[in-house]
C-alpha cells in the first residue's frame, strides 16, 4: 500500500487534503490523472448501469435532504459504530475492529492501557442550515446516496412512465464520520458511491438479487479485475443492516487483506413504509396492467464506492517487472495495468528527437487523435525513460515518431504490458487504437 500512495501522489492521482496545513484526516483530493480515472470508472459503471440497461434511469439528487428522512431511513436511531478509547495513549478504536479479548480485558491493543465502556457513536455529519444554531435547523451531510432515490422514487415513475421492475442510479458525495481511516483512500469521512436501486414486486426479490448479484460479479469481469483477488462474502444475522433480509458482499483482495468493495442488498419494502409512515404520503405503485394493483416495492439495492473503486483498480493494475538483468535500477520498472478504457490517458506520443521536424510532426498526429482519445504529448528526456514514465501512468499505447516517419508516413506503436513495438501507418492509428481498446484482454 505504501508504494501505491507513494506513486500516486508522485504522478498526481491523490494527494493528501489540506497537505500545506499537515493534512486533513478521511479527505483526499485526486489529481490530474486521479480525476481522469476516477471519471472513467464512474462513466463505465454508469453506462453499464443506465445506457446497457432499459429500465434503470439516472438521477442526482441533493446531499442536503430533508431531516425527516434520516428519521425515517433508521440513521439518526440506528447508524452509530460501537467506539471505545484507550484512557492511556488516547488511541480511538471501532470496538467491532479490535481482538475480543482486548475489548473482555478493556485492554488497549496498542498500549496495553485501560480501555473506556463501549459507546455508540453516530456517523453522520451534523450541522446547521440558516443563521440560527437551534435544534430547528439541525441538517445532516447524507451518509449514503440511497435516500435521495427512495423519496424521488414517485416522481420517476410519473416523470418517466416507469414500471416496476425497473431502477434508479445515481453516483455522488456521501459522508460519514469514521472512526478510523486508515490504508489510504479505503475509508473516508468524504468518498463517493455509485448506487442503483432496483424496485421489484414483493416475493420476485429473492430471484432479483440472485440476478443482481450475478450481474454485478460479470461487471468486474469485464472490466478486467483480477478475478481471483475478489469473492463474496454473505452477511451472518450479526452483520445484517437494520433494513436488510439478505446481504453479500464483494471483497477485494487489497495489500492489507480481503475487505468490501461492494454490497448488494436486499432491503425489502422497509425504507419505503418508513417513508409513508413519516412523509405522510401514499408510496404505493400502482400496477396499472394488473387491475391497478397497489403495494410498497421491495428494493434490491447494489452499493459500491467509486473512490473505493479507484483504490481498487490502482492496487489491481499496479505491478513491478523485470525487464533487464544489468544489475542497474532501470532493470524493473513499474507498470500500471489498467484496462485502456480506464486509463487516465489512452495514447501518449512522443517525437524521438526535438528536432528536425519531429516535434512539429508528432504535434500534428497528437492533434489529430485528440478528438478520441485522451491523449499526451512528452519530449523530454530518453525515449526509455518517457516509455517508463507512461507505464508507470498506465497508458496503454505510446506513439513514437521518428526520421523514418518522415520519409514514409508511418509511426511506431508500442504496448504497455507486452512492450512490443510495430509499425503503423499514421492514417490507420486511429482506427487501430480503437481496435485495440475494444479487443483489450489483460494478460499478466
Ligand atoms: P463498513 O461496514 O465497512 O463501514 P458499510 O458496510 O457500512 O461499510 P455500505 O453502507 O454498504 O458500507 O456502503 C456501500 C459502499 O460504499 C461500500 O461497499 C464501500 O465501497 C463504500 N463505502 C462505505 N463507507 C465508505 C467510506 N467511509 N469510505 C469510502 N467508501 C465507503
Amino acid at each position: 500500500m505504501e508504494k501505491i500512495t507513494s506513486l500516486a501522489k508522485r504522478r498526481g492521482f491523490v494527494f493528501q487534503s489540506s497537505e500545506i496545513y499537515g493534512g486533513q484526516n478521511g479527505a483526499w483530493d485526486y489529481g490530474p490523472l486521479g480525476i481522469e480515472l476516477k471519471n472513467r470508472i464512474a462513466g463505465a459503471w454508469w453506462k453499464e448501469m443506465t445506457q446497457l440497461h432499459d429500465d434503470i434511469v439516472g438521477l442526482d439528487a441533493a446531499i442536503l435532504m430533508h431531516p425527516r428522512t434520516w428519521e425515517a431511513s433508521g440513521h439518526v436511531e440506528n447508524f452509530t459504530d460501537p467506539l471505545v478509547d484507550c484512557k492511556k495513549c488516547k488511541s480511538r478504536f471501532r470496538a467491532d475492529q479490535i481482538p475480543e479479548e482486548n475489548l473482555l480485558a478493556k485492554e488497549c491493543p496498542e498500549c496495553g492501557g485501560e480501555l473506556t465502556d463501549t459507546r455508540k457513536f453516530n456517523l453522520m455529519f451534523k450541522t446547521h442550515i440558516g443563521p440560527a444554531e437551534d435544534t430547528a435547523s439541525i441538517i445532516y451531510l447524507r451518509p449514503e446516496t440511497a435516500q435521495g432515490i427512495y423519496v424521488n422514487y414517485k416522481n420517476i415513475i410519473q416523470s418517466n412512465r416507469m414500471k416496476i421492475p425497473f431502477g434508479i442510479a445515481q453516483i455522488g458525495k456521501a459522508f460519514r464520520n469514521e472512526i478510523v481511516t486508515k490504508n489510504f483512500i479505503f475509508r473516508t469521512c468524504e468518498f463517493e458511491q455509485m448506487e442503483m436501486q432496483y424496485f421489484v414486486k414483493g416475493g420476485t426479490d429473492e430471484e432479483w438479487f440472485n440476478e443482481w448479484r450475478k450481474r454485478r460479479w460479470a461487471y468486474y469481469e469485464k472490466l478486467g479485475v483480477k478475478m481471483d483477488h475478489l469473492r463474496w462474502h454473505q452477511h451472518g444475522p450479526d452483520e445484517l443492516a437494520h433494513y436488510a433480509k439478505d446481504a453479500y458482499d464483494i471483497e477485494y483482495l487489497f495489500p492489507m487483506g480481503w475487505r468490501e468493495l461492494e454490497g448488494v442488498h436486499n432491503r425489502t419494502d422497509y425504507d419505503l413504509r418508513r417513508h409513508t409512515e413519516y412523509s405522510g404520503k401514499d408510496m404505493q405503485y400502482i400496477d396499472q396492467d394488473n387491475s391497478n394493483e397497489r403495494y410498497i416495492p421491495y428494493i434490491i439495492e447494489t452499493s459500491a464506492g467509486l473512490t473505493r473503486n479507484v483504490l481498487m483498480i490502482l492496487c489491481d493494475a499496479y505491478d513491478e517487472e523485470q525487464v533487464a538483468d544489468k544489475g542497474n535500477d532501470d532493470d524493473w520498472r513499474t507498470v500500471l495495468r489498467f484496462h485502456p478504457s480506464l486509463a487516465p490517458v489512452t495514447v501518449a506520443v512522443l517525437p524521438l528527437m526535438k528536432k528536425d521536424g519531429l516535434s512539429e510532426l508528432a504535434q500534428d498526429i497528437r492533434q489529430e487523435l485528440k478528438e478520441d482519445f485522451a491523449t499526451d504529448y512528452d519530449q523530454a528526456g530518453a525515449i526509455g525513460r518517457r516509455y517508463r514514465r507512461q507505464d508507470e501512468a498506465g497508458t496503454p499505447f505510446c506513439v513514437t515518431v521518428d526520421y523514418q516517419s518522415k520519409e514514409d508516413g508511418t509511426v511506431t506503436l508500442r504496448f504497455r504490458d507486452s512492450m512490443e513495438q510495430i509499425r503503423v501507418p499514421k492514417e490507420e492509428l486511429a482506427l487501430r487504437l480503437r481496435q485495440e481498446i475494444k479487443g483489450y484482454k489483460r494478460v499478466k
